[in-house]
């Protein structure tokens, strides 16, 4: 008989390979490798097909290269404890649950099949692809040395029995969620990235892979928290976790990236940011980050002490559905393309921010005249720092504005009220528009003058050439003087 012990005393009871002291799954492959040469591989990989069949679904102590299960359907967990495995592949299969403990593997895929769980826990995987992978429980990965995480198109599916879950309170905090944490040695996190290089050895195994069924990754809450990531200098700067197409709440927690961090086109609920060092930029684009209001009271005021990002922090094309988050990124944004003297891109995320300032005011919870004079006042900002000059942040836009108004659109309007008097008896549009200049430039030769409403009109013009011209100085200085 076999004579491996397993952790409870018990001795695996199968019959020993000819030569050896161990069945076919427990021999070593090196010990396998001398007696039987590369023969080897398929009686192991023959051994486990059969234990399979029969039933069994708890494996300790095994040494197999590839083991690829396919259609297979259990309501029994799949269990691998104490053991080496080159490649396991899960392809179109359903089972209970998916448990690594304690194992050494190269690569572990799971592929367009279905589980309650998946429970990694103080393994060592090189590559670990949980791809088009629904599941009812949890997926959790702790305490593990990883060096590739890939979750593609993975969702979660509240199954039927979840009411009767929901009375322990301890599991309701699980059901739904994707949890890293605690790996070492990480190079890359991809939540829905590409994998050409995976999908080449996916075929070889005789899986084809088409990339026209790509779908969001969802999940309650994708907490990825106390990673340790790869810091030899090859890796280090090209360390990176990218999310795109999530969907669900996003928690990162003591995390040191040296690399980027990037969300695309993902809906984000209430991120929560604690103590994250992000050495390279943090990049966002085309997500929409839904907040709640107990979000705004705890994450908000935090966000800029905990997270810390020593290169840019790019926010491009966002949506938001709180504007004092919208204002904060956009701050957050800003600031770190001023520290890295990017003037002009600065510029652009002020304006942001200041439009999302904007709609925090209108958004206030004042009532009556209160709410009254805050619209007037937002009124008036709109009139005077954005249409002017976009707060300030373009140069360009006083001048049209003035050569406009004071070009075409004044001339026109004493034309129209022949509110010009002057030494020429008849006066035409050249006339009307030298008045306007005289006017607007405050010169006031006195050789043409307003009358009637034409006082009115000049008054406001004289105002505003004025003022166009601070603002056109202000905002030109501001730009191009230092
Ligand atoms: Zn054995």
């Amino acid at each position: 008989m076999c004579e491996y012990t397993y952790e409870n005393g018990k001795k695996c009871r199968l019959k020993p390979l000819e030569g050896s002291k161990f069945c076919p799954l427990h021999i070593p492959r090196e010990e396998g490798e001398t007696l039987y040469g590369e023969k080897i591989r398929e009686i192991k990989e023959k051994a486990f097909e059969k234990r399979l069949k029969v039933g069994q679904s708890y494996f300790e102590g095994v040494d197999l290269y590839d083991v690829k299960i396919t259609g297979y359907t259990s309501e029994k967990v799949l269990v691998f404890k104490n053991s080496k495995i080159t490649n396991l592949i899960l392809d179109g299969s359903s089972v209970k649950g998916l448990i690594l403990i304690n194992s050494k593997l190269e690569r572990v895929v799971t592929f367009e099949s279905s589980v309650e769980t998946i429970f990694i826990k103080g393994s060592s995987i090189f590559g670990l692809n949980i791809l088009r992978t629904e599941f009812s429980g949890h997926i959790t990965v702790r305490d593990s040395e990883v060096r590739y995480l890939m979750i593609n198109s993975t969702q979660y599916r509240k199954s039927d029995k979840e009411s009767e879950e929901k009375a322990y309170s301890e599991t309701e905090k699980v059901i739904g969620n994707i949890e890293l944490s605690g790996l070492t040695g990480v190079r890359k996190i991809g939540i829905n990235t590409k994998y050409p290089l995976l999908r080449d050895i996916l075929k070889e195994h005789g899986i084809d892979v088409s990339e026209r069924k790509e779908k969001s990754v969802r999940a309650e809450t994708l907490i990825i928290k106390d990673i340790s990531f790869d810091i030899s200098p090859r890796y280090k700067r090209r360390v990176r976790l990218t999310v795109a197409d999530f969907y669900g709440r996003l928690h990162l927690e003591n995390l040191e990236v040296f690399g980027h961090i990037e969300i695309r086109r993902s809906r984000l609920f209430s991120p929560e940011f604690i103590h994250v060092r992000i050495e390279s930029n943090l990049i966002i684009k085309k997500s929409f980050i839904v907040t709640d209001s107990t979000w705004s009271i705890t994450v908000l005021p935090n966000l800029p002490i905990e997270l810390e990002v020593k290169g840019f922090i790019i926010v491009d094309e966002c949506q938001f559905n709180n504007p004092q988050a919208e204002k904060l990124f956009y701050r957050l944004a800003r600031t770190s393309w001023e520290k890295g003297g990017d003037r002009e891109i600065a510029d652009r995320y002020y304006y942001l921010e200041m439009l999302a300032e904007r709609k925090t005011k209108l958004k206030s919870r004042r009532k009556g005249l209160k709410k009254l004079l805050n619209w007037m006042e937002v009124g008036f900002e709109w009139l005077f720092a954005d249409l002017t000059c976009k707060y300030g942040t373009d140069w360009k836009r006083p001048i049209l504005l003035w050569l406009a108004a004071v070009n075409v659109f004044f001339p026109i309007l004493f034309l129209l009220t022949a509110s010009v008097e002057g030494i020429s008896g008849q006066l035409g549009f050249l006339d009307y528009e030298y008045f306007s200049i005289v006017t607007a430039t405050t010169l006031g030769y006195g050789d043409y003058h307003p009358i009637g409403v034409g006082r009115a009109i000049a008054s406001v013009e004289a105002l505003f050439g004025m003022f166009m011209w601070a603002v056109f100085l202000t905002v030109f200085a501001r730009k191009y003087m230092r």
